[in-house]
């Protein structure tokens, strides 16, 4: 109780003999679902390293209820840290597919925002979000570990204004389940 009522003290009344939270269901639901954004972190080159990093002593992002979950099945949040490969196409997006809703994506690093360096191979799909949709985008070429953090603090932001009236809490484009992207050249 001492925690809500530090995170928002504006929900308090007074009342004789205490006080009395008054408030909507989406703020408590968006309230727990924003400090407890748990992560299938799916590293995929050099981007993860600055990842794991975000976990270390310095930077210790699990205080901010940031804590990795190697499973689809409990993990709200898909970290896609690195290039993304055309082979590894089908995997991110049968992951993804495998998380409960609402579930969100960072892409994490120019290669998975555009193809980065590698826009031009093969073998590189031009951005996550023409297989899923993303959320967030962080840019950088590795981005550092504070820009990683500040992509999630962002993306806590985004979920203090979900609306269960709005199909549960999902974007349109989480019910749709892609941005795109049937026959494109990803
Ligand atoms: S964006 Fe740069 S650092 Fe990140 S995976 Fe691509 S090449 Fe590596």
């Amino acid at each position: 109780m001492g925690i809500i009522l530090d995170k928002a003290p504006m929900i308090a009344r007074p009342i004789p003999g205490g006080q009395v939270l008054l408030t909507t269901a989406d703020y408590f639901i968006d309230l727990g679902r924003k400090y407890s954004v748990w992560p299938l972190t799916f590293g995929l080159a050099c981007c993860a390293i600055e990842m794991m990093v975000a976990y270390a002593g310095r930077f210790d992002f699990d205080r901010l209820g940031v804590i990795p979950r190697p499973s689809p099945r409990q993990a709200d949040l898909l970290l896609i840290a690195g290039t993304v490969t055309k082979k590894m196409a089908g995997p991110i997006q049968e992951i993804y597919h495998q998380m409960p809703e609402p579930r969100f994506v960072i892409s994490m690093g120019s290669c998975a925002n555009c193809g980065g360096p590698y826009f031009d191979s093969y073998s590189v799909v031009k951005g996550v979000d023409r297989i899923i949709p993303v959320d967030v985008y962080i840019p950088g070429c590795p981005p550092r570990p504070e820009a990683l953090i500040y992509g999630v603090l962002e993306l806590q932001k985004k979920i203090t204004r979900m609306k269960l009236a709005k199909g549960g809490g999902a974007t349109h484009q989480q019910e749709k389940g892609s941005r795109d992207l049937a026959g494109s050249n990803a």
